[in-house]
């Protein structure tokens, strides 16, 4: 019944395009907006395989990898629909136990796939099991413009998409338009609501007060071209006619220890603070007035919600290809892989071009949607609540269906 704390599995991935980031953020979501009505299970498919879908098998391991090989591959080709649908396929077929016991350990309610390759096989499972009814199965996609077709399926109740882009696709690829929503990228909840003052952030981080700062990272992973940018940036915001720094640099190198011991042991002419995984990123952002980042579709919302004008300065084949152009098409930022360019680029809004900043940061924060993880969560809970209206008597609960269907 309606009582009932209700289980909802999130299927994750570690493997980069912010899902981890995602999926935590939808959990934290959850939690503030319904407390004790929903238990959610954030599970990383990837990296407990041995758990889920595939078990501890090394020969299915091989197997897993053999596929993903063949899927990178296809990215870039046209990928259409019926070979990714084929041997995806053969994959539930093989692993259809693996599956269903990883998917029913969690008796959920609701099923979040956060990721592209997560949605056929347990929208399959659910159909086998005669569960379509009783689970609800939705879709966040997390690559804000040019994603993966496999990200799109006809049977789930809802697709969430961050962009009016991605929804497009999302009906060319067959989904009615009932079934698509565009809230936006969800976002952690503790970034979306901070309310922060740059003055204050400024002395708790102990960064200057005064000089405007840039700040320079690569995703979680830190990644892209790093070091050399803060080492163009470190010449270029120095003033040599009169011996003093335009601007301070903030370089968070995520998750990249080496990056980090090699920026710190450098000599630097301007204020420099390199740090490691931070785990306060609103705060950074906050204290900063432009960010340099590969085209990671989790730091570019986090950038528009801070209203940061943004240099993207590299990107990840595929999926990330295709947020350079939302981001420089709504004339939030701007694209170059040169350092100097770079440099230079950051140089001139801290000093003739301030105008040209202020207006990009106008345009990041219309583009921002610092509500979309709270839609969302609002949306599913609307849907549970439909569904629990629909089954007869709301009372039959999944618990009891699991082990009805077990026991046959
Ligand atoms: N991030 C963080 N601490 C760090 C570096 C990065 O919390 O030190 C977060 C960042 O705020 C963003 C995510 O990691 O939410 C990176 O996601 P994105 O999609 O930008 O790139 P990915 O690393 O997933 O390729």
């Amino acid at each position: 019944g309606a009582e009932r704390t209700k289980n909802v599995l999130i299927l994750m991935s570690d493997t980069g395009g912010g899902h981890r980031a995602s999926a935590e953020a939808i959990r934290d979501a959850f939690r503030l907006e319904f407390g004790d009505e929903y238990q959610v299970f954030v599970k990383d498919v990837w990296k407990e395989y041995a758990g889920w879908p595939l078990n501890d098998m090394e020969r299915s391991y091989k197997f897993m990898v053999k596929h993903v090989q063949l899927w990178k591959v296809a990215f870039h080709s046209t990928s259409p629909k019926w070979i990714h649908s084929c041997y995806l396929a053969a994959i539930a077929a093989f692993y259809a136990k693996e599956v269903e016991a990883g998917l029913m350990e969690y008796k959920p309610d609701i099923i979040i796939s956060v990721h592209p390759l997560m949605q056929h096989i347990p929208l399959w499972v659910l159909k086998w099991q005669g569960l379509q009814q009783k689970v609800i199965f939705v879709s966040v996609i997390t690559d804000l413009n040019t994603c993966h077709r496999t990200w799109f399926h006809p049977g789930v109740n809802r697709c969430y998409c961050p962009s009016e882009e991605v929804a497009k696709r999302a009906l060319l690829d067959g989904l009615e338009e009932s079934q698509t929503r565009v809230f936006g990228l969800p976002i952690r909840p503790s970034f979306c609501r901070a309310v922060l003052v740059k003055d204050d952030l400024r002395v708790e981080l102990e960064m200057d007060c005064q000089l405007p700062a840039v700040l320079l990272m690569g995703g979680g992973e830190g990644m892209g071209p790093v070091k050399k940018t803060a080492k163009a940036l470190g010449e270029t915001l120095f003033d040599e006619r009169l011996q003093k720094p335009i601007g301070q640099l903030i370089i968070i190198c995520g998750r990249n220890k080496d990056l980090a011991s090699t920026l710190e042991s450098l000599e630097w002419k301007i204020p420099v603070k390199v740090k490691g995984f931070q785990t306060q990123m609103e705060k950074w952002m906050g204290a900063c007035d432009c960010i340099i980042t590969k085209a990671g579709p989790g730091t570019i919302a986090e950038a528009l919600i801070r209203g940061l004008p943004i240099i993207l300065n590299d990107y990840i084949p595929g999926q990330e290809k295709g947020n350079v152009p939302y981001v420089v098409d709504n004339g939030a930022g701007v694209f170059t892989r040169s350092p100097k360019e770079t440099a230079k680029l950051v140089a001139e809004w801290f000093s003739t071009k301030t105008d040209e900043l202020k207006r990009m940061s106008e345009n990041a924060l219309k583009l921002a949607q610092p509500n979309a993880v709270f839609d969302i969560v609002k949306d599913i809970h609307e849907l549970a609540c439909q569904r629990d209206s629909d089954i007869f008597g709301g009372n039959l609960g999944l618990a009891e269906m699991t082990s009805a269907q077990r026991s046959r």
